[in-house]
């Protein structure tokens, strides 16, 4: 068995790369190694309306739960930072049916999907960069485990989209992303104060990031939060895990526990990747989305990030395959255009995670504090962006707010450009 492309996971970034190389005239084959697309679940499933444009999808009642226009932002103290976006700026989804929509658009394009089969090994050929000779493009075979079954196929390029785990990452011996932030999340019974906000916790009770309430509808939610684990640890010696910190959220935080029921109706835990490697590319091989930490930094969310990804690496993978060369070379350009659209809020991105998480709670209460203000409610409204964090912080600095900026900010802002 021959392809142009072989992508390796048929998440919302193997979907939507693999629909790309077919619609630039790759033959492809798509790999899941689970018996059905979307499951199981590692995601909150808040999706930002440009994040579902991004995939080329219109938000439908095929996978949309509901609609979200703002943010609660709940300092340690109890305060609270009302941002309204005043229309709608995100939906709460069904990843499972996102993710079928997805694949089903591919499969549209000529895609073959093959469920149950597991990427297990790769063998690559040798290129003769740099002797002078012309090069040879030797196609990468890859072993899969199929229904059972140990199979070889053969491939022209192969796009590592195989999530924060990523196997092919390993197999090429490409670097892992910077660090990979535990995350927990549950659906449960849970009381909204207004349906069309979520809510967000930053602060001791999720060291390093945050916990956050998002609702499906007023009387559901999913309630989560995902930490740096270094400073989990430090933060209390004794028990650092995910599950302890979420728990201590649902029992400890009088706002949650107020409207928490108890129990469960779904648990999720996953890994969420940031600090991307500093090579995603390698001889016949691509990596896309969480295999190459594509996630934000400053909210985990990594559908956006890796939509925008997968696009140029379907678009250079079927090019190259098509043009009979497959060296790290030629495919180098889908890392030079996707560290060109992402490369800087990724970057800005990560400094804001690094100081936003080593604030203490006492720090944060004055943050927020000084946030709270007629005046920031307007900048923020017009220009927060959950996808481009950097416009506002961008707009903050310029805002002739600097004397309540400097409080709370210090001179961290004018680090960041
Ligand atoms: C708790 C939590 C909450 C999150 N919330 C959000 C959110 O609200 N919004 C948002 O945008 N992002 C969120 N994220 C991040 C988001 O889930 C990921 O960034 C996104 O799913 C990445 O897509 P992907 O296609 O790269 O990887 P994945 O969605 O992980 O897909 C990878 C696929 O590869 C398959 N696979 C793996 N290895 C192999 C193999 N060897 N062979 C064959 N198949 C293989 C897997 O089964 C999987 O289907 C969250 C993450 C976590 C952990």
């Amino acid at each position: 068995m021959s392809y142009d492309v072989v992508v390796v996971g048929a998440g919302p970034v193997g979907s939507t790369a693999a629909r790309y190389a077919a619609l630039n005239g790759a033959s492809v084959l798509l790999l899941e190694e689970h018996p059905s697309i979307g499951s199981p679940v590692g995601c909150t499933g808040l999706l930002s309306t440009r994040a579902i444009a991004e995939c080329e999808l219109k938000p439908s009642d095929e996978f949309v739960f509901n609609s979200v226009r703002g943010a609660f932002v709940h300092a340690p103290d109890g305060q609270c930072l009302p941002i309204d976006g005043k229309q709608t700026k995100a939906y709460v989804v069904s990843r499972k049916n996102f993710d079928r929509s997805l694949a089903v658009m591919a499969v549209e394009e000529g895609v073959e999907l093959s469920l149950r089969t597991r990427a297990i090994g790769l063998e690559k050929g040798i290129h003769e960069a740099g002797t002078g000779e012309k090069k040879e493009s030797p196609p990468i075979k890859l072993k899969i485990l199929k229904n059972g079954r140990f199979e070889t196929i053969s491939a022209s390029v192969v796009i590592g989209a195989d999530g924060v785990k990523s196997r092919i990452a390993s197999y090429t011996g490409l670097e892992k992303p910077a660090r990979v932030l535990p995350g927990i999340q549950i659906e449960a019974p849970y009381t909204s104060v207004d349906s069309d906000f979520v809510e967000l916790f930053p602060g001791s009770l999720a060291p390093g990031f945050f916990a956050w309430t998002v609702p499906i509808d007023e009387k559901v939610s999913r309630i989560g939060l995902a930490l740096e684990p270094g400073l989990a640890f430090k933060n209390n010696q004794k028990e650092s895990s995910s599950l302890f910190y979420l728990e201590k959220f649902l029992c400890s935080n009088p706002h949650v526990k107020a409207r928490y029921s108890g129990g469960m109706l779904d648990f999720v835990v996953g890994g969420i990747p940031i600090g991307p490697p500093e090579r995603t590319i390698a001889d016949g091989v691509l990596l896309a989305g969480d295999a190459a930490g594509q996630a934000k930094p400053t909210s985990a969310g990594g559908v956006y990030t890796g939509a925008f990804a997968a696009k140029i690496a379907g678009k250079v993978a079927a090019d190259a395959a098509l043009e009979g060369d497959n060296s790290a070379q030629r495919l180098s350009e889908y890392d030079l255009l996707w560290r060109k659209g992402l490369g800087k809020e990724l970057d800005i991105g990560m400094k804001i995670h690094d100081y936003m998480g080593r604030l203490e709670d006492r720090q944060l209460n004055d943050l927020i504090g000084s946030l709270n203000t007629p005046s920031i409610h307007k900048i923020i409204t017009e220009y927060g962006d959950m996808d481009h964090p950097s416009i506002l912080m961008r707009k903050l600095m310029f805002s002739g707010n600097s004397l309540r900026l400097m409080k709370a900010f210090g001179t961290f802002l004018k680090t960041l450009f």
